[in-house]
């Protein structure tokens, strides 16, 4: 029993022998959770589902290598402007790579996925998402971030969820949390995620997050993070991670850096990261004392392009500058900055100062985690500013963001952001095949006259009837693929009934 996940026990020479036992506790926790599922030997053990009827003409072994498929006659939006776009156009797949974009390919030999009446484009790039939380979804929907001493802060994500809520996490709650929510956002098309969970209070806790990561088969930033309590190990678990789990970079999951600001060991964790040549991540929240810490940083020289800012509301035009100069990425989780008083997403910040924004959903527990909610905040928020400066009689104003330019935030900057701009975030021959097709000819969308506007002005997560990840589908016509949702929900019901108990914390279903 649990071959693949018990084996791994073997690697951890020189972890002390608790760790060991208390990993193995962990993995027969699960086992039982999710029942006979998790022992499974496919390749998805924990997801494996009974034949369904939907799923029977489901192309096989797509993604293997040398497995060619051809995505025919559907609307091509490849975000690539030297591949352009196709009213009707086919995209070749081989292996995990797209081999071809264009009109009318020939394939001798490939499979043939008809794609008349869809939309096909890059799949979803979420920069920052603390997917631990899934079980506490719609719990904070009326919270904000914290007790500023403001009007209206008492029930804040600070106090419930960072305190009460996040400590008491299992490696078990963490581990179903992980799966359900990469499953859940690859439904809606969101084919990789910078992963910012913040609940390594153990290794063997560390290990559960990278466990249900991987088993979604989903692209995914693992951003290595500290948790809480006496097991918290942090940073000093980095090797073993590497070793471990992200020895090759041909593959769905890696990893980064995470250094926040708001720990005063910082720096030191930002050159633990830029020795191992990682990506560094940090939450930025201008009101919270970080106005001009960027321009503090810039003065040390501690900028680059490996730094990712989360939010970078309120801070100072010459933090800006400095973010623009040093090539530094942003994450802006416009919804959740919104209702949770991180101050006004920057968009029109990062835009004046040549800044491009990629986009981010944060936390379940306030806010929908799908990309068409992401699309359509910073689309409707901007252009409402900028209208309402037009109508107030200034002149000299700064462009209205287009649909266009939405989809370039949630798929190409995000790539870019995610540091994965050389694999995904276009349809381009040579990366590989992160790709949805969205339904145009549904209820909500028929007729198509504009691709991009029908993308980001009336979709919604029905309209994802396909979802490819490297090349493997692992959504079809509207159906996740391996995926035992009633198993799932039981384990992530049961796991919010156990974090809600132990913190003490009272469900308000109404
Ligand atoms: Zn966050």
């Amino acid at each position: 029993m649990c071959q693949k996940l018990c084996g791994n026990d073997s690697n951890h020479a020189g972890e002390p022998a608790k760790e060991g036992s208390s990993r193995r506790d962990f993995l027969g926790k699960g086992a039982s959770a999710l029942g006979a599922a998790v022992v499974s030997s496919t390749p998805l053990p924990a997801l494996a589902a009974p034949a369904r009827d939907d799923l029977r003409d489901l192309p096989k072994d797509t993604g293997a290598s040398h497995r060619r498929y051809l995505l025919k006659g559907g609307a091509v939006l490849s975000m690539d402007p030297q591949v352009g776009n196709f009213a009707q156009g086919d995209v070749l797949i081989e292996g995990k790579q797209i081999v071809a974009v264009g009109p009318n390919l020939h394939a001798p030999g490939a499979a043939v996925i008809n794609a008349a009446g869809m939309i096909v484009m890059p799949g979803f790039v979420d920069t920052h998402h603390h997917q631990y939380q899934t079980a506490l979804r719609s719990f904070l929907s009326d919270g904000l971030l914290f007790n500023d001493g403001l009007p209206h802060g008492e029930k804040n994500y600070l106090d419930y969820i960072h305190f009460k809520i996040t400590p008491v996490f299992r490696p078990e709650d963490a581990y179903i949390a992980e799966l359900v929510s990469s499953l859940s956002q690859l439904d809606a098309g969101v084919t990789t995620v910078v992963d910012t969970s913040q609940v390594g209070h153990t290794p063997t806790h560390t290990d559960a997050v990278i466990q249900g990561l991987q088993e979604a088969g989903r692209r995914a930033v693992f951003v290595y993070s500290p948790g809480s309590g006496p097991g918290n190990i942090f940073p000093n678990d980095l090797q073993r991670l590497q070793s471990q789990y992200f020895s090759s970079s041909d593959q769905l999951l890696t990893l980064a850096m995470g250094g926040e600001v708001f720990d005063p060991a910082f720096r030191t964790y930002w050159a633990i990261g830029r020795q191992n040549g990682l990506p560094i991540v940090t939450h930025l929240v201008g009101s919270i004392g970080q106005a001009t810490l960027v321009e503090q940083l810039a003065s040390e020289g501690l900028l680059g392009p490996d730094l990712v800012f989360i939010h970078a509301s309120k801070i100072s035009d010459a933090s800006w500058q400095a973010i623009a100069q040093s090539g530094a990425g942003v994450s802006v989780a416009a919804p959740i900055e919104m209702v949770m008083r991180h101050g006004m997403p920057p968009l029109q910040s990062a835009l004046d100062h040549g800044v491009q924004p990629s986009l981010s959903t944060d936390v379940e527990c306030t806010m929908t985690a799908d990309f068409f909610t992401q699309m359509r905040s910073v689309f409707t928020l901007q252009r409402a500013l900028i209208n309402e400066r037009a109508i107030n009689g200034e002149t000299n104003l700064p462009e209205l963001l287009t649909c266009r330019d939405v989809i370039r935030f949630a798929t190409v900057e995000g790539a870019r952001v995610a540091r994965l701009s050389h694999k995904i975030g276009s349809l381009t021959p040579g990366k590989e095949a992160d790709i949805l097709l969205l339904r145009a000819d549904s209820v909500n969308v028929a007729p198509l006259n504009n691709v991009p506007g029908a993308v980001v002005t009336l979709m919604d997560r029905s309209n994802v009837d396909t979802v490819i990840v490297g090349g493997r589908i692992r959504k079809w016509r509207g159906a996740l693929v391996d995926v035992n949702w009633a198993r799932l929900r039981t384990a992530l019901e049961a796991s919010r009934d156990y974090l809600l108990q132990a913190a003490g914390v009272q469900r308000e279903l109404f």
